[in-house]
């Protein structure tokens, strides 16, 4: 469902990636494992062009988006939802607002944008709530905003940065009941990133660890494991 093969990228003299293969899986919850400044979130940002790689290619569900220009690209895009650390919301805007505005961008007329939201509200455990402001919710109330926002678009693939970072251990554990509920129920292919290996044996099928740029080892959950 993601293959990125030979990736590397280039900040002036840091190396940040340097030639990262990774392959993940239809229906796989993957995660990317890794101390500070290993490379997670450059890979993260490649991997739906947030970042253009300085070589490597890019594949999601078929199509080459290191092959796009700009407009294929945004299309591409709105099929790969992301949910970051710090929510990343619009603090003008209300729930339902916010799970909204993709919807917006695509063009969704109003009637269906509306019954879309609910049902995304509703999804993610929070109907009823999409009037309120961001500022009333709690930080687990605001990252299920987050996951029904990425979802919005009807991805087919999610990508995590860092999403349970900033919460305490219980609202961690329920976000990733969420992640692990929508990876089965809806077929989700998720690929997070994470400093975390609790997070990593809580929900991941595979797992690659990085450091410097690279992958070090990469495989099932189970093989590293069993890995002295
Ligand atoms: P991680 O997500 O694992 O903490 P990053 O991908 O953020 O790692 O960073 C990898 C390396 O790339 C680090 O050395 C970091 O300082 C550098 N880096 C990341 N983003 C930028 C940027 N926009 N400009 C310059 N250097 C960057
Ligand atoms: P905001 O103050 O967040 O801008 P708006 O009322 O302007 O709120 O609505 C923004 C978007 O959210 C619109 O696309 C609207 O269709 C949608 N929306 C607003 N309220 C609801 C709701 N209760 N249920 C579903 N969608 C809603």
């Amino acid at each position: 469902m993601i293959q990125a093969s030979g990736l590397r990228k280039l900040y002036g003299r840091t190396v940040a990636l340097d030639g990262v293969d990774l392959h993940v899986r239809q229906g796989e919850i993957y995660g990317v494992l890794g101390q500070s400044g290993a490379g997670k979130s450059t890979l993260l940002r490649c991997v739906n062009l947030l970042e253009r790689p300085s070589e490597g290619t890019v594949t999601v569900a078929g199509q080459d988006l290191t092959a796009l220009g700009d407009r294929d690209l945004n299309k591409a895009r709105q099929r790969i939802g992301m949910i970051h650390q710090h929510f990343a919301l619009l603090s003008s805007r209300t729930v339902a607002g916010n799970v909204a505005f993709p919807l917006e961008v695509m063009g969704v007329p109003r009637a269906e944008r509306e019954r879309r939201v609910a049902e995304l509200l509703d999804l993610v455990g929070l109907g009823g709530r999409g009037g309120d402001r961001p500022a009333q919710l709690s930080g687990g109330q605001k990252q299920r905003v987050g996951i029904a926002r990425a979802l919005a678009g009807n991805p087919s693939v999610l990508l995590s940065d860092e999403a349970t970072s900033a919460l305490d251990p219980a609202t961690t554990a329920s976000i990733l009941d969420l992640l692990k509920r929508l990876n089965t129920e809806l077929g989700l292919t998720i690929l997070l990133i994470t400093h975390e290996m609790n997070v990593v044996k809580a929900v991941c099928d595979s797992v690659a660890i990085m450091a410097d740029g690279r992958v070090e080892e990469s495989g099932t959950l189970a093989e590293l494991i069993r890995t002295p």
